[in-house]
């Protein structure tokens, strides 16, 4: 069987689907009941009544997340709508729980206007400890996530936008250190300018790009200024005075190529047009804009590459961050994923790769080599101190920019973390 036919399998053995709710407090007696419901759990309605934040002390909100779609850009699959997108959903939410312990529900919404998802997703503040968007188009994704950031007191963080930002964000950080090129100085060409390559053009300004040194393409060539009135704001946002052309011609001379568009795209001829060592973030799924061996070979120098692939180095790999974004905003009761707690991580994630890597992860890859260097610029996606590094990094920088709701004590937080 292949493995479309074993996944179908999967998720159709009794019972169907991948997840399940438990209770976690002793239900066998009419007393026990009685307090989990009425009458004994008026006495918890009422503190809350009172004091709002007391809903994370009585109820399970503080480690919930809700992973809302309505199935408007799901993988690489397209709008298939929400009811599609639910075997996806409650994936995301088997990856939260494997590799943060946080509890998802997922919701699919049968929408498709901005303003029905805003209204949807902010009356459901009470349930949720955080909000993950998850595949929504561009460019309604922008507008939704930047509502609800502002119109909710829980963090809201469309992940396709920023985990790829935050991952490879992290590789450039390290990528750049190898390279020995200054950030504020790279020439970066960016393939796509949907949700994606928005927000990653976007954070890698943050990190200290300069932004007078990027172009963009999208499928119709560079995103010139004489363009800037045909593109959404977005796109506008990135659009230079420079003579129009293909991508091709963009990456002449560049220092980083991000690709965020479409399989194949690239050739060995644009890579040899590159700066010398060149930085190739090909990201595209599955099939990314030039495989990582042509890449590779195009070229004497040394070329630092990261794909979406398993089966290559440098895997960009949104693991690496939602699920310990969210522990360390969840646990500092954070009322929004902000900019300092998307870099935090980014630099943990960036720190953890030019530490020694053990042997039991090591051997979890098959044993090739691990060592920080061009093709180990990211820890790998299995590497169990992701959560120790980048939970407590994001959960400080929560506290130190002022949008965390209770304080934690870096030692104990770690001894919590490791328990
Ligand atoms: P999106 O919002 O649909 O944006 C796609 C962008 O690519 C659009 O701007 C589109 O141009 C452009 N494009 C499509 N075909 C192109 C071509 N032949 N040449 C140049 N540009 C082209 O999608 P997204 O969510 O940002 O994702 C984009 C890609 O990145 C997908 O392949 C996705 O799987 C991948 N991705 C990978 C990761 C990872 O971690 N590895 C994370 C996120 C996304 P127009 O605007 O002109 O239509
Ligand atoms: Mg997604």
């Amino acid at each position: 069987m292949g493995l479309d036919d074993d996944a179908r399998e999967y998720h159709r053995e009794e019972p169907p689907g991948k997840i399940e709710i438990s209770t976690t407090k002793p239900t066998n007696t009419q007393r026990d009941l009685s307090l989990a419901y009425s009458p004994g759990v008026a006495a918890p309605c009422l503190d809350i009544a009172e004091n709002p934040e007391a809903a994370y002390e009585y109820t399970a909100k503080g480690n919930l997340v809700g992973v809302v779609s309505n199935g408007s850009a799901v993988l690489g699959l397209g709008d298939i709508g929400a009811q599609a997108s639910k075997p996806v959903m409650e994936g995301k939410g088997v990856l939260f729980k494997r590799f943060a312990d946080i509890d998802v529900f997922d919701i699919e919404l049968d929408q498709q206007d901005p303003e029905d998802i805003i209204r949807t997703v902010s009356a459901m503040e009470p349930t949720f400890g955080g909000i993950n968007l998850e595949d929504i188009k561009a460019p309604e994704c922008f507008e939704i996530e930047s509502r609800l950031r502002e119109e909710m007191d829980v963090p809201v963080f469309h992940d396709d936008q920023h985990g790829t930002a935050i991952i490879s964000g992290a590789a450039l950080i390290n990528a750049v250190e190898i390279a020995d090129k200054e950030l504020s100085e790279l020439n970066i060409v960016f393939s796509g300018a949907g949700a994606s390559a928005i927000a990653t053009a976007r954070f890698y300004i943050s990190l200290g790009a300069d932004p007078e040194n990027m172009v963009m393409c999208d499928s119709s060539g560079i995103i010139t200024e004489a363009r800037a009135d045909d593109v959404n704001e977005f796109k506008r946002e990135f659009a230079r005075d420079v003579p129009g052309g293909s991508l091709a011609d963009a990456m002449e001379g560049a220092d980083v190529f991000v690709g965020l568009s479409a399989g194949g795209i690239v050739d060995q001829d644009m890579v040899r047009s590159m700066a010398a060592d060149p930085i190739i973030f090909a990201m595209a799924n599955p099939d990314p804009e030039i495989g990582y061996e042509e890449a590779k070979a195009a070229r004497d120098d040394t070329v630092i590459m990261a794909t979406g692939r398993s089966d290559y180095p440098n895997q960009v790999n949104n693991v690496l961050g939602f699920p310990f974004i969210f522990r360390g905003a969840l646990d500092v009761r954070a009322t929004d994923i902000n900019e300092d707690m998307k870099r935090a991580a980014a630099e943990a994630l960036a720190d953890l790769a030019r530490q020694d890597v053990p042997d039991a992860v090591v051997k979890a890859y098959g044993d090739e080599p691990l060592q920080f260097g061009p093709d180990y610029v990211i820890p790998k996606p299995l590497d169990p101190r992701v959560l120790f590094e980048v939970a407590p990094a994001v959960a400080e920088a929560a506290m130190d920019s002022g949008v965390a709701r209770s304080e934690l004590e870096g030692q104990e937080y770690a001894e919590r973390l490791e328990a």
